[in-house]
């Protein structure tokens, strides 16, 4: 995985990261895109594969429901761009959408076109994009669900765990990145302890108004869903690096937590 230089303006521009997602799904047999719905006068994709088979492992990722958050969507399209086409990823369960807000992406904007947090309507039906993605998720369930984010008052990166399948993997993941980027050395973030970038959080329902998409996910699709959070104002490139070696890392961990009992005792031992 190499670091080059990235030019803001191209993470920005949505008609050219709809064409590398074009691009690329054109060469992958199995998976395709999709268009879900619409906003702001963009049309909404979603990647995924066309017939889930039960038996291989599942995955959800997101990018980019806050439009100021541009990392997460370069390096959701560059890790796919090198990932997706080997063995045996292609032949997982795969569902992503590449960047849930472009209206607010090409205006470098938190918001959505009509200034709703879209990470709190996920408990409305008023808000057609977010049922048209609800209505696309039915059904589904995912070894592994990841929303990725950044934060302007981030002094580093740090990562929500959602407490739910055991052994937790929020440790391990932090401590296989930071050799990328320090982590947040904060005891509290956004008024939640924390302790070596890692915050893990038990939720109920009625926990947020509005519902952000990782509580969505836990409640309803994931065994276990985690946020990752990069600083906003560090530079881009490291950023993006961060994202993608994270997806990787999750990767792997679904990988051995399907494969043979021993190496998921290895990793209980680790934790
Ligand atoms: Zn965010």
């Amino acid at each position: 995985m190499s670091k080059s230089a990235i030019h803001p303006d191209q993470v920005r521009d949505y008609r050219l990261l709809m064409q590398r997602w074009h691009d690329l799904v054109k060469g992958l047999h199995g998976i395709e895109l999709s268009i879900f719905g619409e906003a702001g006068g963009y049309p909404l994709m979603v990647v995924e594969t066309e017939n889930w088979n039960p038996k291989a492992p599942s995955i959800y990722l997101s990018a980019g429901i806050h439009g100021d958050e541009p990392a997460p969507v370069e390096a959701l399209i560059s890790w796919a761009e090198e990932s997706l086409k080997k063995k045996p990823l292609y032949s997982w369960n795969w569902q992503i959408f590449p960047c849930l807000n472009p209206w607010g992406l090409e205006r470098n904007i938190r918001f959505d076109a009509e200034g709703r947090d879209l990470n709190r309507c996920y408990q409305s039906r008023k808000v057609p994009q977010v049922s048209d993605q609800l209505r696309w998720m039915k059904r589904r369930s995912f070894d592994a669900a990841v929303t990725l984010h950044e934060d302007y008052d981030a002094r580093g990166f740090y990562l929500y765990e959602i407490a739910a399948a055991r052994p937790h993997w929020g440790e391990s993941l932090c401590r296989e990145i930071d050799a990328v980027m320090n982590t947040d050395p904060r005891h509290k973030i956004d008024g939640h302890s924390a302790r070596n970038g890692l915050i893990r959080r038990r939720i109920t329902p009625t926990l947020m108004k509005g519902h952000p998409e990782a509580f969505l996910l836990h409640f309803c699709h994931a065994k276990r869903t985690f946020t990752l959070e990069t600083p906003s104002e560090g530079c881009l490139s490291d950023r993006v690096l961060l994202h993608r070696k994270f997806i990787q890392e999750i990767v792997k961990k679904v990988k051995l937590s399907v494969a043979s009992p021993s190496k998921t005792a290895t990793l209980r031992q680790e934790i």
